[in-house]
């Protein structure tokens, strides 16, 4: 195991996703000096914790044996445990980690949690594995962790590829090596674990169902109704499935998604569920759906619509896409989907971005809650559990929505001004050990 400290911000020149940490810097300096942030604060968040790298031995199917990389980034801890998913994609680097970990951080803040920032993953595609052999990459993943994940230190969750049988895997593997007086009490060192085996009822839903609630609630702030508002939506996974569906379910129309395989079009409407049911029989992929018709993947973005959803990986509104998009909303169910260059072309079109750290909070709000559900001895109902994301997320909404108001700003810095200075706060009340 290497656990790299010194070496911080020497990124590599070829990353795969580019510039995902300058992106995150650049948004946290400019919320920085707008709030005056002091100067030892910025230093401290500037920086991440701790990163942790590991490669890992994994027997494969035909006997070979792999060699994987595996990555959990531990941004900061000040307002309580490490809190953030893990990725498995191509994508996944020391870099991309780092920005992942940071954005947690501002994520957690702002939605109030008793929770820091974290993030991690192993850098693969899971689509060229077998079930068999993801479970042993998994738990040899978490083995190789050892005591830098646990429940009240470091506190994975799902994240792209991975789901709540990834977490079933982990929280198995993780309580298993305990000493034998601590195993069942540990359940709650992973969210987003199957309902049987202490997930939460609804985690499932619960990303697409908070970047719902935050077009209904922008909707509902500029005198508009979400009927006939027509959406489209990058990833059809988790978030931008459960998003869709309760947009279709409150009268907007899906007119054209984008998946890893590629883009289709309807402009009289996909039906969402149609769609879903489609790609469970299609080996996961939206493409060839038959009620629609194939789109140019150049031209996804700048298709005709009201509301955008990229839902799916970092980077993807750009200089390039953001000067022709025709949505007036843009809400970010990925983590950094808008890059900083496209993100200012938007705000000078007059465009509203619903930033990330507030518009997928829903994710991270439902891990809390089974957290406590998990700590408390719990099992919470599906109503309890959305009724109460519903009242965290227009808490969120409206703190964000009024400071930007009141200061003229975009939402994403008002969004990051609140998150920073709820952490501002803890450290100027402890001060700096020693
Ligand atoms: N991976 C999700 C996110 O980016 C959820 C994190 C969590 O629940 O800890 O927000």
């Amino acid at each position: 195991m290497t656990t790299i400290t010194a070496e911080l911000h020497n990124r590599t020149k070829k990353k795969p996703i580019k510039g995902m940490m300058d992106n995150v810097m650049e948004q946290f300096y400019s919320a920085a000096d707008h709030i005056e942030l002091h100067p030892n604060i910025r230093k401290i968040l500037s920086i991440t914790n701790n990163e942790i790298i590991v490669h890992f031995p994994v027997k494969m199917d035909n006997g070979d044996v792999e060699v994987f990389t595996g990555y959990r980034v531990q941004h900061n801890n000040a307002l309580g445990p490490y809190k953030g998913g893990l990725r498995y994609h191509p994508t996944v680097d020391i870099d991309a980690a780092r920005a992942l970990a940071m954005w947690m951080t501002w994520k957690s803040s702002l939605a109030g949690l008793p929770y820091g920032g974290g993030k991690g993953g192993i850098q693969l595609d899971p689509s060229k594995y077998s079930a068999g052999e993801l479970e042993r990459i998994t738990r040899r993943f978490t083995f190789a962790l050892g005591d830098n994940i646990g429940p009240e230190h470091d506190i994975p969750a799902p994240d792209i590829n991975t789901n709540s049988q990834t977490m079933a895997w982990i929280a198995d593997t993780y309580m298993s090596t305990r000493p034998p007086a601590e195993r069942t009490a540990n359940q709650h060192v992973v969210t987003g674990k199957p309902d049987g085996s202490g997930g939460l009822e609804g985690r499932d839903r619960a990303t697409g169902y908070g970047v719902f609630l935050n077009i209904k609630f922008w909707a509902a702030r500029n005198n508009e109704s979400l009927s006939n508002k027509k959406f489209i939506v990058q990833g059809f996974g988790n978030v931008g499935y459960w998003a869709s569906h309760f947009l279709e379910k409150n009268g907007a129309k899906l007119v054209a998604v984008q998946d890893a395989f590629g883009s289709i079009r309807n402009t009289n409407g996909i039906n969402v569920d149609d769609l879903f049911n489609y790609t469970q029989v299609n080996n996961g992929s939206i493409v060839g759906f038959p009620e629609a018709f194939d789109l140019d993947n150049e031209k996804f973005f700048t298709s005709e619509c009201d509301i955008c959803i990229p839902a799916a990986l970092g980077n993807q509104i750009t200089r390039t896409n953001a000067p022709k998009i025709k949505a007036r909303l843009i809400a970010e169910g990925a983590n950094g989907p808008t890059n900083v260059e496209g993100e200012k072309i938007l705000i000078d079109r007059g465009i509203t971005i619903i930033p990330d750290i507030l518009c997928n909070s829903g994710g991270v709000i439902g891990s809390y809650f089974e957290w406590l559900q998990n700590r408390n001895g719990e099992l919470w109902q599906l109503s309890e559990v959305m009724s109460k994301l519903d009242k965290k997320m227009k808490e969120s909404f409206d703190k964000v929505y009024d400071f930007s108001e009141k200061e003229r700003i975009d939402l994403r810095k008002a969004a990051y001004c609140i998150a920073i200075k709820r952490i501002e706060k803890a450290y100027v009340q402890r001060g700096i050990f020693p």
